[in-house]
C-alpha cells in the first residue's frame, strides 16, 4: 500500500492538470494520492473523477498558507467540506491577496532591474486558481533572467531578496480551527524545511498540538535524516500522526517525484478516522 499525501497540480503551482497528476500517480505505483494545491479546492472534482476511472484512491486536500510569528507556515488539510463558508471565505481572501501580490512582486523586480509585468507572469499561470512565486519564476526563466525555479527563488524571490513580497495569511491556529470546523484534519507540512524551522521549534509544535493539530509531515525531501529522526520522536511524544509525501509539483520541482516519500498505512488510517466525525 503506497500512499502519497502531498501533491500540487496546475490549479496552483504544479505543472500537471489534476487528471494528469492522478494518472501519473497510477504509473508511479501509488494506491492513494492526495491533491493538496495551495489555498484552493478547485482541482478536486477533476482529480476525483480521474481517480474513479483508474486504480488510485484520490484524497481531497489542500495546503493552506498560514502565519506564525511573522513567518510562513504551510498547513496540509484533508477531507474538509469544500462547501464550508468560513473556510472558503478565508481561502478566497488568501488567493485574492496572491493576485495583488503579483503586482507588488512585478514592481519590485522591475525596480531591481528585471522588468516584467503581471501579464508576463499570468502567461505562466494558465488555469491556476492560486497564483504564486513559482509562476513568477517561470516568467523570469522565459525572459532569460534565470535558468530555473531554484535560481529564481535563491536569487530574487525568497524572503529578504529583491523580488520578495509578503502575502496575507491567517494565523496557523485560526486555520487549524477552520479545518476542524469544516470536518477535516490537519498536518503541519515540512515543519523543518527551509525557513519554517526557525519558528517551528518543538515547543511551538507542542503549542499547535494543544491547539488541535492532528499530525506532522516527517518524511519530506527538505528534511535530512537527522531532522526526520527528531521529528519522528517529537510526534511520538506529542501523539501526532506521522506522514510522508513527495510534495510533487510536476516538472516544477526537481527531486520531488511521486512516491519519493510515502505514509505508513496505519498512520493514514488513524488520520482518516480522526476526520470521520470523532467529536473533538
Ligand atoms: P508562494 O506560495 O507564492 O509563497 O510560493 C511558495 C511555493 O514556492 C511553494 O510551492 C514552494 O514549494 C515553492 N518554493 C519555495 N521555495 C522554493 C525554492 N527555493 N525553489 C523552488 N520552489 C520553491
Ligand atoms: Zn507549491
Ligand atoms: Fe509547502
Ligand atoms: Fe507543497
Amino acid at each position: 500500500m503506497r500512499i502519497d499525501l502531498h501533491t500540487h497540480s496546475n490549479v496552483s503551482d504544479g505543472t500537471d492538470t489534476p487528471a494528469e497528476l492522478v494518472h501519473a500517480a497510477e504509473r508511479a505505483g501509488l494506491d492513494v494520492v492526495a491533491l493538496t494545491d495551495h489555498d484552493t479546492t478547485l482541482g478536486w472534482a477533476e482529480a476525483l473523477e480521474a481517480g474513479a476511472t483508474c486504480g488510485v484512491e484520490v484524497v481531497p486536500g489542500l495546503e493552506i498558507s498560514t502565519e506564525l510569528r511573522g513567518r510562513g507556515v504551510h498547513l496540509l488539510a484533508y477531507l474538509v467540506d469544500a462547501a464550508h463558508p468560513g473556510l472558503q471565505a478565508e481561502l478566497g481572501r488568501i488567493r485574492s491577496d496572491r493576485w495583488t501580490r503579483l503586482e507588488r512582486i512585478a514592481a519590485a523586480l522591475t525596480a531591481a532591474g528585471y522588468p516584467l509585468d503581471v501579464d508576463d507572469i499570468l502567461a505562466h499561470a494558465q488555469g491556476a486558481s492560486s497564483v504564486g512565486r513559482p509562476h513568477v519564476a517561470d516568467a523570469m526563466i522565459a525572459l532569460g533572467y534565470v535558468a530555473d525555479r531554484e535560481e529564481a527563488f535563491a536569487s530574487y524571490l525568497s524572503e529578504g531578496r529583491a523580488g520578495f513580497a509578503s502575502k496575507y495569511a491567517p494565523p496557523t491556529t485560526t486555520a487549524i480551527d477552520l479545518v476542524h470546523a469544516a470536518g477535516g484534519v490537519c498536518v503541519l507540512a515540512h515543519p523543518w524545511g527551509r525557513g519554517s524551522r526557525r519558528v517551528l521549534r518543538p515547543s511551538a509544535i507542542a503549542d499547535l498540538r494543544a491547539a488541535g493539530l492532528d499530525g506532522i509531515e516527517v518524511d519530506h525531501q527538505n528534511h535530512d535524516r537527522i531532522a526526520r529522526r527528531d521529528l519522528r520522536a517529537l510526534a511520538v511524544e506529542l501523539d501526532l500522526v506521522v506522514t510522508g509525501a513527495s510534495d510533487y509539483h510536476g516538472t516544477g520541482k526537481v527531486g520531488h517525484d511521486l512516491g519519493v516519500n510515502t505514509t505508513d498505512p496505519e498512520q493514514w488510517d488513524r488520520l482518516r478516522s480522526l476526520a470521520a466525525g470523532v467529536p473533538r
